[in-house]
């Protein structure tokens, strides 16, 4: 089927933290795109692309709308999101008092397989088409995360999480049977359909050196494969690092030792590194997750956005929730708290820039810039599409808007969960928002 997609259309097609704001994208006021077979066959204006509108089988018109890539969370943990909001710690009691405690219940297939189900259509209501998920220690979670991903077609990354040390014994593996655990999961589920399989040791106090050494030894057998982590988020963290560690220089010091750097390694946080840190990053094309409800929420601190994408040393950088840590699935709300997290430190985040890092940056920090992250011939298609008319309030503001940047800053800001009015996958409508409040309806029911 050949189905045309008509409304306003913004994508990205340059870094705008290291090239002028107004070459880095792409605005078609009144665009159209053309979707076949799950990929982008056409996007332009849609003066132009009108005899494409004739072939089409159908045409769904979207008005006072803007049609987007769909969002990229590049850093989220699904078994989390029963704990979304826990009151009253920060990273290190938060994880043994919150964490641990639901992670175990996900060695149950179908409790982990519900929990997959409500994560995916939150996502999908949020208008994210692709995630960088932690499962649990459990193979059980991952088994069932990809089977609803799959079930809903989406382009996500995931894996079991590897941990033989500082947690509950039920949540612990080896170094042994976390490396086989991994191996089968990998082979059962990289490149099936469009799921990708991310190694995920928790971060390094989890992990024993010989269960490090394992992880890094299986990330370089597997070639393509990703490698998620948490790095520097919080100072006690950080702390406990150099004592667990005391022969390595700093905390990347102790992944590099382990082989876990390199393309398609993903860590999140990041708010504390050195320049030293984030110059090793950029060469070694590390990426990181920035994480703002997530910082601000456990009290962990600010990571500087214009830091890291420094031209002289730039680390790629994407958006990313760190549910259920960070606070929403929106990456709306992560833009608007990325702002203030800017704004302390003295920085400023134009639209331009927050819309990007959900976008075409998260797709670069994960590699996959040729596939996902913008709207053109070839990408997967994969949209977003925003209802400038949500509420009374983003309807009346937006209608004073003075120019794209004041509508995009203001859309970000005032953000409500009805501001997703659709959310395609490879070319299918797989949530749409009805007219009463924040209902969507589904296209796998
Ligand atoms: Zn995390």
């Amino acid at each position: 089927m050949k189905l045309a997609i008509r409304g306003s259309v913004l994508t990205f097609v340059k870094n705008p933290f290291h090239f002028p704001v107004e070459e880095s994208f792409v605005f078609e006021e009144d665009g159209v795109v053309v979707v076949e077979d799950g990929k982008v066959a056409f996007f332009g204006p849609a003066a132009t692309g009108l005899s494409q509108l004739e072939e089409v089988d159908e045409v769904h018109h979207y008005r006072d709308s803007l049609i987007m890539p769909g969002f990229i969370d590049c850093h989220v943990h699904y078994p989390q999101t029963e704990i979304i909001g826990a009151y009253g710690t920060q990273l290190i009691e938060w994880l043994n008092k919150y964490t641990f405690v639901t992670e175990q219940k996900f060695a149950d297939k179908n409790y982990a397989e519900q929990t997959a189900e409500i994560f995916i259509r939150e996502l999908l209501a949020a208008g994210t088409t692709t995630a960088s998920v932690f499962c649990t220690v459990a193979p059980e979670s991952v088994d069932a995360f990809f089977k609803v991903s799959i079930k809903y077609r989406m382009r996500n990354i995931a894996g079991k999480v590897l941990m033989d040390r500082h947690a509950p014994d039920a949540l612990l593996d080896t170094a042994q049977s976390g490396y086989d655990q991994s191996k089968e999961l990998i082979e059962k589920w990289h490149g099936k359909d469009r799921s990708l399989y991310s190694i995920t040791p928790r971060f390094a106090p989890t992990s024993t050196p010989e269960q490090m050494d394992m992880t890094g030894a299986l990330w370089s057998e597997f070639e393509g494969t990703y490698l998620q982590s948490h790095i520097s988020e919080n100072l006690d963290e950080i702390k406990w690092v150099k004592e667990l560690y005391p022969e390595c220089s700093d905390y990347l010091a102790v992944y590099e030792k382990y082989g876990q750097v390199g393309p398609r390694a993903i860590y999140g946080h990041g708010i504390h590194l050195s320049e030293d840190e984030l110059a090793r990053l950029s060469e070694s094309g590390t990426a990181l997750a920035h994480c703002p409800t997530s910082n601000l929420f456990l009290g962990s601190g600010l990571f500087s956005a214009w830091g890291a994408s420094d031209l002289k040393r730039p680390v790629r950088t994407g958006l990313a929730t760190d549910l259920g840590g960070g606070t929403s699935f929106s990456q709306l709300t992560s833009m608007n708290e990325a702002y203030k997290i800017a704004q302390l430190n003295g920085e400023s985040l134009s639209a331009f820039h927050a819309f990007y890092l959900a976008t075409r940056g998260a797709a670069e920090a994960l590699y996959l810039e040729d596939k996902i992250g913008s709207i053109a011939p070839g990408f997967e298609a994969d949209l977003v599409v925003m209802d400038l008319k949500a509420t009374p309030l983003v309807e009346h503001r937006l209608s004073h808007a003075e120019n794209l940047h004041d509508l995009l800053f203001a859309l970000m800001i005032l953000a409500q969960p009805q501001t997703v009015k659709a959310t395609y996958i490879a070319g299918e409508r797989m949530a749409l928002r009805g007219e009463s409040y924040n209902q969507y309806t589904y296209a796998c029911d």
